[in-house]
């Protein structure tokens, strides 16, 4: 597999498939992104054979159980989304998906937050999901899934495109025959990554790679990317960034002299203390990598500034 592959709603791409005619074009997913991905969209609402432009359509009940109505008259067209969603989640397994981007806000697309009219007095509660983005969650419940407005927060953006790329990479082990010596490499060259996200998860998974036999790969590979998705889905903070440099630092540590020792350890305190950001660490750390030829760190995902641009 070359460039990453995501799945999107397609009036993000710029395409008018919008109930009024138009989109939603958004620059950073199609200029940017576009240059690391292929890119698999789908209309929901177009797809499942409403009209450009149409009715709007909007969410009534409440957040335990809602249908799908159109506004204008009221036509329940919960179904027809329904059935459209259920039926393109065969493609989309087929398309081995590294991530999914969903337009927010929509009673079809928006993954939360979503408006529910009440049917009583119209009042609206923001505790729905789309239609579409619910069955998405359902069928893929570790897929990383964001939307394009959570996506302009800078600490959200990086953990998607961190997790994107992990997925990325395991599609790319699958690619072929699985073996324990795979399997434990991939561990390892994540070892640090998982670290920043949950020390916990890393433990755990640890602990399911030690007891792996070849006989057993076929079961342990769903619940190890479970734990791996759910350790990479919770937030790194510059705490737990701090744990994995000095993790880092002791491991090589005996390689460096007194006054690398003295150069880094200041800057790990300094991007703790928030004055510098964490790259500055990390690219002395990269450059001392190089210097001491530390093949074990080189490994690191960690330390591979490969998102950098995005
Ligand atoms: S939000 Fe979803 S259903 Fe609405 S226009 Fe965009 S892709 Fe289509």
């Amino acid at each position: 597999m070359g460039k990453l592959r995501l799945g999107v709603s397609s009036c993000l791409l710029g395409k008018a498939v919008r109930y009024d005619g138009g989109h939603k074009y958004d620059s950073w997913i199609v200029e940017t992104l576009g240059r690391y991905a292929d890119f698999i969209d789908l209309c929901p609402e177009y797809g499942s054979g409403l009209p450009v432009p149409r009715e709007p359509i909007r969410l009534v009940g409440n957040k335990d159980g809602y249908r799908v109505l159109r506004s204008e008259d009221g036509a329940d067209l919960t179904l027809q989304l329904e059935q459209y969603s259920i039926a393109s989640m065969e493609e989309l397994a087929q398309a081995k998906l590294c991530g999914y981007i969903l337009k927010s806000k929509s009673p079809t697309c928006g993954l939360e937050q979503v408006k529910i009219y009440s049917p009583h007095d119209g009042t609206t509660s923001k505790e729905g999901i789309g239609i579409f983005a619910r069955e998405l969650k359902r069928r893929f419940p570790y897929l990383p899934v964001e939307e394009e407005s959570r996506l302009r927060d800078p600490a959200v953006r990086e953990n998607f495109i961190e997790r994107i790329f992990v997925v990325k990479r395991w599609w790319e082990m699958l690619s072929k025959e699985v073996l324990v010596k795979d399997i434990i490499q991939f561990h390892t060259i994540h070892k640090y990554l998982i670290m920043t996200h949950s020390p916990q998860h890393y433990r755990e998974m640890g602990k399911l790679v030690a007891e792996l036999t070849e006989h057993k790969i076929a079961d342990f590979l769903p619940r190890y990317f479970e734990l791996l998705m759910t350790a990479s889905a919770c937030m790194a903070t510059v705490s737990k960034h701090y744990n994995v440099l000095l993790h880092i630092f002791g491991y090589f540590k005996d390689d460096l002299n007194s006054f690398e020792k003295r150069e880094l350890s200041n800057l790990m305190a300094q991007y703790k203390d928030g004055l510098i950001p964490l790259i500055v660490p990390i690219n002395r750390i990269n450059y001392y990598v190089a210097k001491y030829n530390k093949a074990y760190l080189r490994d690191q995902i960690y330390l591979q500034t490969h998102s950098l641009e995005l």
